[in-house]
């Protein structure tokens, strides 16, 4: 089978593989549809990820159709059409029976990690029953390829745990594919304000669609001083970090109004600081979290509804075989003007 494989820090290529086996009667092998590029990826290629080693399938995203199925995964049949989460959860160790699948004793984030990934034609994926969700019938598959990681992390990491509530005021700092799908959820609780920041004016289009009352231009104005103008002075109940480097925690942290949450979301690869000294007396809480995609299942009916789009991410498509073009795509964003890439296996 053909498959997308890391070899070391700024190094990938479409390669040949054989097709995975069931190693565990838990193991399921799906036969990939549609995967897409997450920015973990993108981190990965740059040396990031350590436990990524050389020689990895890249990719933690994805639909299929079962192919094999283990001898002891239950409510799952060969050609059952899933979606596959980016975590992988036995379902019974301490972590994942208190909800928090993403630090799982024999899972959480290692497919296209510690494991082959999703960028292939076929994929094994360990503790299927827990690890798989069967679509249900007429639904956009390629759609809830957004549901493997991006919807849910955008949830859980910021909407969740930056307690958005009705009337809420809210910051969202980076508007990429991970921001904006914390925009989307944002709404499901009715915030009063939704502001938007970041340095793309493409995005911060794409923003405004989306349902963002305000966006700030983070290269022409100064996000905080708008932040304020916009929230009487006060700053907002909740700002999340949707990009991942010191000065979009920092903003973040200068943004938040008395008793707010800062949750963070973006991926941080280095330190930043903390300024203590302007916040050891306004009450926030500061949260971070690895999704646990505990919210998979109530999205899919959201999806089902027809209350969440999650379509309207994706940008461009491409066949495996133009795998890299995908890639470069992807990380030329702001030229490409690319959100989602999804590429098409099958
Ligand atoms: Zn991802
Ligand atoms: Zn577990």
């Amino acid at each position: 089978m053909k498959a997308i494989v890391y070899h070391g820090p700024g190094n990938k290529s479409l390669d040949e593989r054989p097709i995975p086996e069931l190693a565990a009667p838990t193991d399921a092998i799906v036969k990939v549809t549609r995967t897409t590029i997450c920015g973990t990826d993108l981190h990965i290629l740059k040396g990031d990820v350590p436990t990524c080693e050389p020689g990895r399938i890249l990719g933690h995203e994805g639909v299929g159709i079962v192919h094999r199925v283990g001898a002891a995964v239950q409510g799952l049949a060969v050609g059952d059409h899933v979606l596959i989460s980016c975590i992988s959860s036995c379902g019974q160790c301490d972590y994942c029976r208190r909800g928090m699948y993403s630090h799982c004793a024999t899972g959480g984030w290692i497919l296209g990690n510690r494991i082959d990934g999703t960028q292939a034609e076929y994929v094994r994926i360990p503790h299927a029953q827990t690890s798989l969700y069967r679509i249900p019938p007429g639904l956009d598959e390629e759609a809830l390829v957004m549901l493997s990681d991006i919807l849910p992390t955008g949830f859980e990491c910021g909407v969740l745990n930056g307690k958005v509530q009705p009337g809420s005021t809210v910051a969202i700092v980076g508007a990429g594919p991970i921001g904006l799908a914390s925009l989307l959820t944002a709404q499901f609780y009715s915030p009063a304000q939704v502001v938007m920041i970041d340095r793309d004016p493409n995005r911060l289009e794409v923003a405004q669609r989306f349902g963002a009352t305000a966006c700030v231009d983070a290269s022409r104005q100064d996000p905080e001083a708008e932040v304020m103008r916009l929230t009487d002075g006060v700053g907002v109940d909740c700002a999340i970090e949707a990009v991942g480097i010191p000065a979009t925690f920092e903003m973040c942290t200068s943004l938040v109004a008395p008793g707010g949450v800062v949750a963070n979301v973006g991926v941080h690869g280095v330190k930043a600081d903390l300024h203590l000294e302007k916040l050891w007396d306004r009450n926030v809480a500061i949260t971070t979290r690895l999704v646990d995609t505990v919210s998979t299942p109530m999205l899919l009916k959201t999806v089902r509804a027809g209350r969440l789009d999650p379509g309207q991410l994706i940008t461009h498509r491409f066949p495996l075989s133009k795998a890299l073009d995908a890639y470069d795509t992807f990380s030329r964003a702001a030229d490409t003007r690319a959100l989602k890439v999804v590429i098409e296996v099958s």
